[in-house]
């Protein structure tokens, strides 16, 4: 699939440190999961490696934050155009390392790119402030500054937005990067690297450390130690982003943590059912449900559960399955095979304690899952507990709107919830009453760049995208000053 890209100089191996591009002392494989075909192989850069970049994005740190956020705010306004005018290169190569059906795969890189877009703009909005004196001999100040190098550890189900959500604010801000991508998705990562010189980004502002599940580990404890780490991003599972908190405790760094979810998405019988039925596919099955965002549980009240479940299943049959590169597809394979290993677990674990599948529920050839639904779930099956993160909905029956709020909040987690009624009160009353920190009402795809994105309890800290997006990346700082 990467022979016609239109600019092959796009598909980069190499790590970049300090604006070079590495080899590393070893190379690991990207395959492409619809096909398990060898892409590339690629840099597996190690600690000491993690060492040099983190020392370079020192080095550069002062260019780039002396830097006039005007000046910052026009290259990567030339960064976006960049990434816009090689849309279908980068979309391309998503597809092949990513498996999610081209369209989507292009639609991400315009998710992607919008936030550095925003970010362009934002980098001219970091305000500070002056507080009225307590003494007429003092004036007060409230400065914002970058707060330093930051890292970017990143997942392989949004290669190029998981990058640039954190990317983007902290250049804004005039902090540089070094950002460590998912070993299964490095070559869009590597891509945008390229296209962020080509914007003029210099050299050391932003550094890539490709590496494979190994080095990924000790390259994320050089980071976790360093001093001269101000502020680690990552989004990932829940269980790592505990791991990178424990490791930067003695360091007392900065975190923003974008981790699990198991959002719920609750139907009321006063919803628009169609309009349920739609948004519930959407936000489902897109990625093949490998999405943290994604609904994971479908509550529906009695008195439209088996009206919604019909016409639920009758959507679900229409989806195609296939090779993200084909035409018409929904939806590609999984990213790899202890993927598809968990969903097989949960929906058999579903099916044996009493969940009738309607659609689906066998994997197919290589590595692809049929689109699932299984109805009559129940409170003590894994997936109620777990985030399956595939393509398995199970349908639970409730009768009371608190009964309903209960389930949903019924879980460490905290990041997207979902729910469809038409009553105003209902929807004021569950909207403040779910535990999430973002909730779709009457809608199944929510995110944006201009509103923020992240979780409470124990799907993270921070929020990404939005005005807020920024507040990470900068420190505050209170100036006194006295005779005057
Ligand atoms: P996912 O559930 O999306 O596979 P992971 O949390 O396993 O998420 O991985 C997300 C990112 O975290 C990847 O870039 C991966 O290489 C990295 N990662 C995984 N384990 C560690 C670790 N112990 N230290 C640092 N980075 C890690």
């Amino acid at each position: 699939p990467l022979a016609l890209l239109k600019d092959p100089t796009l598909l980069k191996t190499d790590g970049l440190i300090n604006g070079e591009w590495v080899q590393g002392a070893s190379r690991f494989d990207v395959l492409d999961p619809a096909t398990g075909l060898k892409l590339a192989d690629v840099a597996n850069l190690g600690p000491a490696d993690a060492e040099r970049a983190i020392a370079a994005a020192n080095a550069a740190w002062a260019g780039w934050k002396n830097k006039t956020a005007k000046e910052r705010s026009i290259i990567l306004r030339k960064w976006y155009d960049l990434l816009m005018a090689n849309q279908d290169d980068l979309g391309r190569l998503m597809t092949a390392e990513q498996g999610k059906p081209l369209p989507e795969a292009k639609g991400e890189v315009a998710y992607g790119a919008s936030f550095v877009e925003w970010f362009a703009e934002e980098a001219k909005r970091v305000n500070g402030e002056t507080l009225p004196q307590f003494d007429n001999n003092r004036r007060l100040m409230v400065l914002k500054q970058p707060i330093g190098v930051c890292a970017a550890i990143t997942p392989w189900n949004f290669p190029l937005a998981m990058i640039t959500r954190k990317v983007a604010p902290a250049l804004a801000a005039g902090c540089p990067v070094v950002i460590k991508p998912a070993e299964l998705t490095p070559l869009t990562a590597l891509a945008a690297a390229e296209l962020a010189i080509r914007a003029g980004i210099p050299a050391g502002v932003l550094n890539i450390l490709t590496a494979d599940d190994q080095n990924s580990i000790a390259v994320g404890k050089v980071l976790c130690a360093s001093d001269v780490v101000r502020h680690i991003s990552f989004t990932g599972s829940t269980e790592v982003g505990r791991i990178l908190m424990a490791q930067s405790a003695p360091t007392v760094k900065k975190m923003s943590l974008e981790l699990g979810g198991n959002a719920p998405f609750i139907v009321f019988d006063d919803a628009d059912i169609d309009s349920a039925v739609e948004g519930a596919f959407a936000s489902k099955y897109r990625n093949a449900g490998q999405t943290c965002v994604c609904s994971n549980r479908l509550y529906v009240q009695e008195g439209v559960y088996e009206q919604f479940v019909e016409k639920f299943a009758a959507k679900v049959k229409t989806a195609k399955v296939g090779n993200g590169f084909e035409d018409g597809v929904n939806q590609g394979p999984l990213i790899e095979e202890a993927a598809l290993q968990k969903v097989e677990r949960h929906v058999a674990d579903a099916q044996a304690k009493g969940g009738r599948v309607l659609v689906g529920g066998k994997r197919l050839d290589g590595q692809f899952f049929e689109p699932t639904v299984v109805a009559d779930a129940t409170a003590d099956m894994l997936c109620a507990r777990e985030e399956t993160f595939g393509p398995f909905a199970p349908v639970f029956k409730f009768k009371t709107e608190q009964e309903a709020i209960d389930a949903a909040n019924n879980t460490e987690f905290g990041l997207a919830s979902y729910f469809y009624s038409r009553d105003i009160g209902r929807i004021t009353r569950v909207s403040e009453a779910l535990e999430y920190g973002m909730v779709g009402v009457n809608v199944g795809i929510l995110a944006t760049e201009h509103v923020p994105f992240g979780g409470v309890k124990q799907s993270g800290l921070g929020r990404e995208g939005s005005h807020y997006g920024m507040d990470d990346y900068v420190e505050i700082k209170y100036v006194c000053i006295g005779d005057v």
